[in-house]
């Protein structure tokens, strides 16, 4: 891409609204605009880094197995009457009439609607497990909408739901998202704690949020130092091996780890000194069993071995693709900007031409813009023609993860200089090798 022909609204001054510093860095980086409280839009750069979370998501949702489906936005107020959650939600649902005087509802979460579709269909036990999942746009009309996509009023969810005969198996399903989980958040770069977390008036000790400890958090966290070193498991998990997924979740929820909601201070007193974190976090995940909540009194059964009909045990797993975009931007920036990991960083490489219209440097650019992308890597290539200062300062606060510099005496001598946008480290090397230094 080249930037002479892009979208990319970077803003010089630092907005006055944004509190934390992913807000900011976002806003100045141009990758969102703020349409109304709490409520945005993804500019080009923001949704580039966006589709990159969500394939991330996706890869691995599939890999543990789910099956992906896409629901619709808007709900029927049926559905949750049926549950008993439409009274219950409270003002945190946007609740819309249409034309016919019909209620609907623009969905904070999926379950009813999930199990409608269920119980439309499955009818054996033999069809299960089943995991079902989407990524879709969610409204919660927070009180209090605030840093930015951190806590917006419109955000975007990945949504999974299982669906099992009994508890035992239900507890498999939940073992595969947890270590999917694991993985997700590893790959975004990021080290994710699982904390017990409030089931509410469900109860059982079955629901995990995944947090990020960072310090502009809104929870208040307590973990075990331990959690800072555990080895994430790699790509050849075997999902197929309820055993083997068993033990890693044990592995990962045997140090002390609690939100403030579920933390007891006794056991926190206990720990030695040294070995205890106390510090604040971010929410990026949540997963729940919570049995047949919704089956029960929404009638998805199916026929068990014995011939007889029984509720389906069920459990819902959420990630925020949206706030994971400031939760890396957190957890990943120095004064510049951001340092984008490499696995969701919009552009793979920013390609600097010090001196556009200077032969040398355009045909060195050109060539190297044609040579990266053809073996695949992706360029935003810079060939405007301002200070460079200013060519600078905006790719390090778009913080793609190298930068690759052109100006006219390399460029007529045969070299390009790297930089490490993570390190600052910068190297000079003969053009020709720069493909195999970037791959
Ligand atoms: P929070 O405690 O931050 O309000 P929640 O517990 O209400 O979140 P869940 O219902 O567990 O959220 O939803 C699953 C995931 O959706 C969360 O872990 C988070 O990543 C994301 N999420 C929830 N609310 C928001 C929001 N207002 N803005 C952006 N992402 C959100
Ligand atoms: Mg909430
Ligand atoms: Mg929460
Ligand atoms: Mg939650």
């Amino acid at each position: 891409m080249r930037l002479s022909r892009y979208f990319l609204p970077i803003l010089k001054e630092t907005p006055k609204e944004a509190e934390i510093v992913s807000h900011r860095l976002m806003l100045r980086a141009g990758m969102i605009r703020q349409q109304a409280a709490g409520i945005y839009s993804f500019l080009p750069l923001g949704k580039r880094v966006l589709d990159k979370v969500c394939d991330i998501v996706r890869e691995e949702q599939n890999r543990s197995g789910a099956i992906e489906l896409l629901m619709p936005t808007i709900q029927s107020a049926d559905l949750w009457r049926e549950s008993g959650r439409y009274e219950d939600y409270g003002k945190e649902m946007l609740r819309i009439e249409d034309r016919h005087g019909r209620d609907l509802l623009f969905g904070p979460t999926n379950e009813e609607m999930v199990t409608d579709i269920f119980r439309s269909s499955v009818r054996s036990y033999k069809d299960l497990p089943l995991n079902l999942y989407h990524l879709q746009w969610k409204f919660r009309d927070e009180v209090r909408p605030r840093f930015g996509v951190m806590r917006s009023r419109e955000f975007l969810m990945k949504d999974a739901y299982s669906f099992d005969l009994d508890f035992e198996s239900a507890r498999a399903s939940y073992d595969r998202m947890f270590v999917a989980y694991l993985r997700t958040f590893e790959r975004c770069g990021l080290k994710a704690i699982p904390m017990r977390a409030d089931t509410g008036p469900i109860g059982g000790d079955l629901s995990h949020e995944f947090i990020i400890l960072a310090a502009t958090g809104e929870s208040e966290v307590f973990c075990h130092r331990d959690y800072l070193g555990l080895p994430v498991p790699g790509a050849d998990v075997d999902f197929s091996d309820p055993t083997a997924l068993r033990a890693i979740v044990d592995t990962w929820t045997t140090p002390y780890a609690a939100t403030d909601e579920m933390h007891e201070t006794a056991v926190w007193d206990a720990l030695p000194e040294d070995e205890r974190l106390a510090a604040r976090g971010i929410e990026v995940g949540h997963i729940f069993h919570f049995g047949t909540k919704y089956s029960a009194p929404m009638n998805a059964v199916v026929t068990g071995p014995d011939g007889k009909d029984v509720p389906v045990h069920m459990g819902s797993y959420g990630i925020g693709p949206s706030r994971l975009l400031a939760a890396i931007i957190e957890a990943s920036h120095d004064e510049n900007g951001i340092i984008w990991p490499k696995s969701v960083a919009p552009f793979d490489v920013g390609l600097i031409n010090m001196k556009p219209g200077d032969a040398d440097c355009d045909r060195v650019c050109d060539e190297l813009y044609a040579q990266l992308e053809a073996a695949g890597v992706e360029v935003l290539y810079d060939d405007q023609e301002t200070r460079a200062g200013a060519k600078f300062a905006t790719m390090d606060l778009i913080g793609l993860p190298l930068q690759l510099i052109v100006g006219p005496r390399g460029a007529k001598s045969g070299e390009a200089e790297i930089k490490d946008r993570a390190t600052g480290e910068r190297e000079t090397l003969p053009i020709a090798a720069v493909l195999d230094r970037v791959l």
